[in-house]
């Protein structure tokens, strides 16, 4: 479902990512783990087209889409993203921050986008509160509303950009379980995250980077308990 050959990107003379090849199949659930700078939210962004890459080509569906031709909002539809900053449109109720795009960018009409946002609310667990404005939310809800909201479009894969990292310790358990059930519905989802424990659970695979280097590739299994590269394996050492 994707294909990624020989991504790099520089930001001015820092090169950030380095030479990355990767493929992943529909309905994998990955991980990618590293250290703070390691380049995993410009890896998952490049995913996204919102970084360019400055080398190499992205397949989405044997579709390039590092192409000049290439129509990036239509494209982006396809694609879900969920920040650890929520991006909720503060103005808005939940319902409504779930139901504009596919208003908008979809053509649903407004009953028909109420009712899959109500559909995807109870998906998440928070039907009784599409009414209220994100501020009236905890972190858990807000995050679990953007989850919601980036379904809504219903894309082909999903990613995660450190999720759980803005929340306080006794939500994160609420957002990993709304991961876990999608996960099991079959999406495709790349998820940057230090929660090793999901990782470990939830993950078909690992992807560890370092420096913008793919490090390794792995089964969870193997990388956390048998990790091949010493950058691995010191990385684990500081975190578990
Ligand atoms: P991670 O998500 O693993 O912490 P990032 O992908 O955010 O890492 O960043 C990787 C490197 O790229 C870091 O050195 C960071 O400072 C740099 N970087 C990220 N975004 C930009 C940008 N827009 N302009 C310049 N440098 C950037
Ligand atoms: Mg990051």
């Amino acid at each position: 479902m994707i294909n990624v050959n020989g991504l790099s990107k520089m930001f001015g003379k820092n090169e950030v990512l380095k030479d990355i090849s990767v493929s992943i199949d529909p309905g994998e659930v990955v991980v990618v783990i590293g250290p703070s700078g390691s380049g995993k939210s410009t890896f998952l962004r490049s995913l996204n087209l919102l970084e360019t890459p400055t080398a190499g080509d992205i397949l989405i569906d044997n579709h390039s889409i590092t192409g000049k031709k290439v129509d990036i909002q239509a494209f982006r539809k396809e694609i879900g993203m969920v920040f650890q900053h929520f991006h909720l449109f503060p103005h808005m109720t939940v319902l409504e921050n779930i139901t504009y795009a596919p208003i908008k960018v979809k053509g649903l009409t407004k009953s028909e986008a109420e009712e899959l946002g109500k559909e995807l609310l109870s998906k998440v667990g928070l039907v009784e509160k599409a009414d209220e404005y994100p501020n009236r939310l905890s972190g858990g809800q807000k995050q679990r509303v953007a989850i919601a909201r980036a379904l809504a479009m219903n894309p082909k894969i999903m990613l995660f950009d450190e999720p759980t990292s803005a929340l306080d310790p006794e939500m994160v358990k609420e957002v990993l379980d709304v991961m876990k059930s999608l996960a099991h519905t079959g999406m495709t989802m790349i998820i940057v995250t230090h929660e090793m424990g999901f990782a470990k659970e939830v993950a078909d695979r690992v992807l560890f980077l370092d420096d913008g280097q793919l490090v390794e590739d792995e089964d969870p299994q193997v990388f956390f308990s048998n990790p091949s590269s010493k950058r691995a394996q010191d990385f684990l050492q500081k975190v578990l």
